[in-house]
């Protein structure tokens, strides 16, 4: 059995995007730039920013961290997103899920100019990624695809199953697997809430993808020998962190597996990193012509 382990695999992409930085920087004449803003005291959220603002210090990204009350206007936050839109040092805005109550993250996450949207949920890159037009993809499907890559196991022609199907998550991955592009080219079935024999599907999954955010809820009877499991989800349990699959039993029979933590999480804040690297060197570029 394959252990696919992000943390190392996130090392050493960080590793890389440092030297990509150090080389162009000095053409740039300034260093990347991302914006992180936080709306409220969601503990899980504050954990993330913070994993956020090290990853960027560990790379050479510059982070402006805005932490703003949970009663915060709608208004006052679309204002930042404004200021932060027109900021030359910040090329890219990330802003921390979920908001709380009576703020609309759809219209928030609509007002972020699509350059600067490096968590690739602007309806303009979500349209780009589902056309297979270039754009920020979203950091979590994106991360899997790269750790896919890096692991050489390619769902091409393959039966992948996506166990959930939210905007950050289970639907751009759907979207993704399906594309006609390497390392994607897979047959795939979304399963949801309302899905009938979600055991069924499970088992016929050479590549098995969980983000249902449903802890250990995947056993190993669901899962064929030999299939690849990318677990997406993370709970906090009184024995530590766990994800949406049964990792003992499951890790049994898979070929390859995420371990959780250390699986996914970390890919994500690689390609926010990513991300943010790839429109810095986009407006650097355009101002270099
Ligand atoms: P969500 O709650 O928005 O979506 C869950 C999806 O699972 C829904 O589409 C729902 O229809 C489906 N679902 C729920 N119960 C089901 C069931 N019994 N059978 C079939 N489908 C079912 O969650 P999300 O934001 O997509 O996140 C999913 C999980 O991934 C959470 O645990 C979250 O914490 C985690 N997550 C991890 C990362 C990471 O970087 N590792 C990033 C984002 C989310």
């Amino acid at each position: 059995m394959i252990l696919l382990d992000g943390k190392v695999t996130a090392a050493s992409i960080r590793e890389e995007l440092r030297g990509e930085i150090l080389a162009f920087q000095l053409r740039a004449g300034r260093a990347p730039g991302l914006a992180v803003i936080l709306v409220g005291e969601d503990s899980a959220s504050h954990v993330y920013v913070r994993s956020k603002v090290r990853a960027c210090e560990q790379t050479g990204v510059l982070s402006f961290v805005y932490r703003l009350p949970a009663g915060i206007p709608q208004q006052e936050l679309l204002t930042l997103i404004g200021k932060l839109n027109k900021r030359l040092d910040v090329d890219g805005i990330l802003l921390q899920l979920p908001l709380p109550k009576g703020i609309d993250s759809q219209i928030c996450l609509a007002a972020i100019d699509p350059r600067k949207d490096v968590d690739g949920f602007h309806p303009e890159n979500m349209g780009r990624l589902a056309l297979g037009l270039p754009g920020f993809v979203p950091c979590t499907p994106a991360g899997i695809l790269e750790l896919l890559r890096r692991y050489e196991l390619s769902p091409s022609g393959k039966e992948a199953v996506v166990i959930g199907r939210s905007n950050i998550v289970g639907k751009p991955l759907s979207l993704l697997l399906a594309r006609q592009a390497p390392y994607a080219n897979a047959t795939v079935t979304v399963c949801h809430s309302c899905t009938r024999d979600l055991a069924g599907h499970c088992r016929r999954a050479d590549f098995l993808f969980l983000a249902m955010g449903r802890p250990r809820c995947i056993t190993g009877d669901m899962v064929r020998e030999g299939a690849v499991v990318i677990d997406v989800g993370i709970h906090r349990t009184e024995d530590g962190l766990c994800g949406d699959v049964d990792f003992s039993q499951v890790s049994a029979k898979a070929k390859a597996i995420t371990p959780v933590p250390g699986g996914v999480g970390p890919m994500t804040i690689a390609m926010l990193l990513k991300n943010t690297v790839q429109a810095w060197k986009a407006v650097e570029m355009e101002r270099m012509r």
